[in-house]
């Protein structure tokens, strides 16, 4: 059974979301402020943080920054919406998704089925994709660039991935969404330059001049095929 953490200060919000969470066999934990959601996420190790932004003493961004220092745990924020350019502060922080409130606890549902599955899609594949001097080995959803091990996000491996497999392809950013989600939802494009924006700063060189994922103006990114 697969444990998610729950952080949020609302307890209707907690209420509705723990009842539709445990419906669909997760196990859930929950924490109403950052500090103590950071010391049950240390000690219990969850799959998965719903992480609502907006918490009493550490924020919700706060707590994105911290586990990504040690981990990959995937995270998906519950934003107000006068929270909105916090949420692009969180995707770049490294936040998987995002959903605004009010939100429908099915739809919750139906994102972290998703998430946690992209995770094992990304996980448990026997895959090994080379392209020029990147190397993407999917079983340990490992990134390696001219030896050196880069540590990346799940959705940034599966943004990376399904670019890599086809050098020289262009990508729209609808299609980087679909390739990086699991279900149909509102695409919020933006979304995805934050991500590309975040993989660039780990394994580009110089990420003003890309040289691996480059932008295709007036259309989206491909992977290089000159390498
Ligand atoms: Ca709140």
């Amino acid at each position: 059974m697969k444990t998610i953490l729950l952080v949020e200060d609302e307890p209707k919000i907690v209420q509705i979301a723990r009842d539709y969470l445990e419906h669909a066999g997760f196990n859930i934990l929950t924490a109403s402020d950052g500090k103590s959601a950071l010391a049950i996420w240390r000690a219990a190790k969850p799959d998965l943080l719903v992480l609502d932004l907006g918490l009493p003493n550490v924020d919700g961004l706060d707590v994105t920054r911290m586990v990504r220092k040690e981990s990959n745990t995937p995270i998906i924020m519950l934003t107000a919406r006068s929270e909105e350019s916090d949420k692009l502060v969180g995707l770049e922080l490294g936040a998987d998704d995002y959903m605004v409130k009010p939100f429908s606890p099915k739809e919750l549902v139906a994102r972290v089925r998703a998430v946690l599955r992209r995770m094992e899609n990304a996980t448990q594949g026997s895959e090994i994709v080379r392209a020029g001097n990147v190397l993407l080995d999917t079983p340990r959803m490992r990134v390696t660039i001219d030896g050196r091990v880069v540590d990346v996000t799940p959705t940034e491996f599966q943004l990376l991935l399904a670019l890599a497999r086809q050098p020289g392809r262009i990508f729209t950013r609808a299609q980087l969404l679909d390739a990086v989600r699991g279900v149909a939802f509102e695409s919020y494009e933006r979304a995805i330059d934050a991500h590309i924006k975040n993989l660039r700063r780990k394994i580009e060189p110089d990420p003003r001049e890309p040289r691996y994922v480059l932008t295709v103006y007036g259309m989206g990114y491909k992977f290089s095929d000159e390498q």
